[in-house]
């Protein structure tokens, strides 16, 4: 049976709207929506409504690491050191680990506004680098902790076949090795649970980068996958850029944009390091740019060439990646004040108007592309995923509606999240996820054994 949901505003693609009417079918999907309306028989909600939004990139098993990769052990640690502490974390995880540590981190992903995610999955074997007695084991797993946290998911399982351009894979890389025969059996496999389980899912693909699938199985990724969202790694560190040139005659994303049918369907994550001709070429390619800024920070991998792509009408979208910090006002605020810092000025991003809404205006339709999933607006035909702000008992309530979005942004961010709903379920309330406690519980006890076990 329909039901309605009351909200004193909600923002609508004319903006902030007053008193919203949204009618939600049983599925979870708006049917329709009022303004002006009255009260009539809807369940009032109070606080402020947005859309939810994507996060389009994520890890779930880096949540165990978040924090732990933090301290010095020799001059000149980069993100390769970074990578090192990685591999030694992903190998003391088992299927219950893993499924645990991703439920903790779908939780924080609600609670921090994010509705959906985009699951970049590429921890696929035992330890030994064999293959589960269920192929997709892991994939499996990923699903239950999105059903059991009630996130919308895009999962992107992901080809990673070699160590480096034209070299085998390290021994760290065992559990994520498949060729392309292997792979496609086991997209197969996943994409038979996923319609199962969760048919509102998504499942798309993901050549991991091009330092770690085949420039052979990269051009031709879309046709072998003839449908979903792909999405790829390129151009997050200068060796990796280097490298590229050295093996192919061209940097990672002038390769991808000259050989991989960039388009609409593709989401290249990071693009730190571009060319201005690359950036006018990814922006008209359609494809987003997935920015992962608070990783990119922690990681020291550079900075996006913001502005020029955003004028070229380039489409982005945020993702969390490490989970070092699971927060999306945070990742919009990180990308845009990254920028001034580089720039030594302000309102680079938005010349001309509120950089909150610039901002979450272009995370939501370049999330929305990205995961492929009907979200991003509220909107008939839309998922119900609602994020509601308290606008009574914060700054809000002193400040109209057109500082609203700033105000998230920049100065109140995750602590203004009341509720959350995800496909028209109360999932958030009073800025905590209902399952919050056992998830919890349940990673500390993994959180625990893994410290234990790790060297320093
Ligand atoms: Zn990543």
């Amino acid at each position: 049976m329909a039901r309605s949901l009351w909200f004193a505003w909600a923002w609508l693609a004319e903006g902030w709207q007053k008193d919203v009417a949204l009618t939600i079918d049983q599925a979870g999907i708006i049917t329709a929506v009022a303004t002006g309306a009255g009260q009539g028989d809807c369940d009032i909600v109070p606080g402020i409504a947005m859309p939810g939004l994507a996060n389009l990139h994520s890890h779930g098993f880096q949540r165990a690491m978040a924090g732990l990769a933090e301290r010095g052990n020799r001059p000149g640690e980069d993100f390769w050191s970074w990578r090192h502490v990685m591999y030694q974390v992903v190998n003391a995880l088992d299927p219950d680990a893993i499924e645990a540590v991703t439920a903790m981190a779908y939780v924080e992903m609600l609670q921090a506004g994010f509705t959906t995610v985009g699951e970049f999955h590429y921890v696929h074997h035992d330890p030994t680098g064999a293959p589960y007695a269920a192929r997709a084991e892991l994939a499996e797993r990923i699903i239950a902790a999105a059903q059991h946290t009630g996130i919308g998911l895009t999962l992107l399982p992901c080809l990673y076949s070699a160590g480096g351009i034209g070299r085998a894979a390290e021994p760290g890389q065992r559990r994520f090795i498949n060729d392309i025969d292997a792979f496609l059996r086991l997209h197969d496999d996943t994409a038979n649970i996923l319609r199962a389980a969760m048919p509102n899912a998504v499942l798309g693909v993901a050549p991991h980068s091009l330092r770690a699938a085949r420039p052979a199985d990269i051009e031709t990724i879309g046709r072998m996958v003839p449908t979903g969202p792909i999405h790829i790694h390129a151009a997050e560190q200068r060796i990796e850029v280097d490298d590229c040139i050295t093996a192919l005659g061209a940097t990672p994303v002038a390769w991808l944009l000259d050989h991989a049918g960039i388009d609409r369907r593709w989401c290249l994550i990071h693009a730190t390091h571009m060319t201005p001709d690359e950036t006018s070429r990814l922006a008209a390619s359609g494809a987003v740019a997935g920015l992962c800024p608070l990783t990119e920070a922690d990681l020291g991998d550079g900075i996006f060439a913001g502005p020029a792509f955003l004028q070229a009408g380039g489409r982005f979208g945020i993702g969390s990646d490490s989970l070092i910090r699971i927060d999306a006002a945070e990742e919009l605020r990180q990308f845009d004040t990254s920028q001034r810092l580089r720039d030594q000025r302000r309102m680079v991003l938005s010349p001309h108007g509120s950089a909150g809404e610039t901002l979450l205006r272009g995370a939501l339709a370049g999330g929305a592309q990205a995961t492929a999933q009907p979200i991003g607006a509220l909107a008939p035909g839309q998922r119900a995923d609602i994020v509601v702000l308290d606008h009574i008992g914060t700054d809000l309530a002193a400040l109209p509606p057109a500082r609203w979005l700033d105000h998230f942004i920049f100065v109140g961010g995750t602590r203004l999240i009341d509720r959350v709903y995800g496909g028209g379920r109360l999932m958030v309330e009073k800025g905590r996820h209902r399952a919050q406690a056992s998830v919890a519980s349940r990673f500390r006890a993994v959180l625990r054994r893994l410290v234990d076990d790790l060297p320093g």
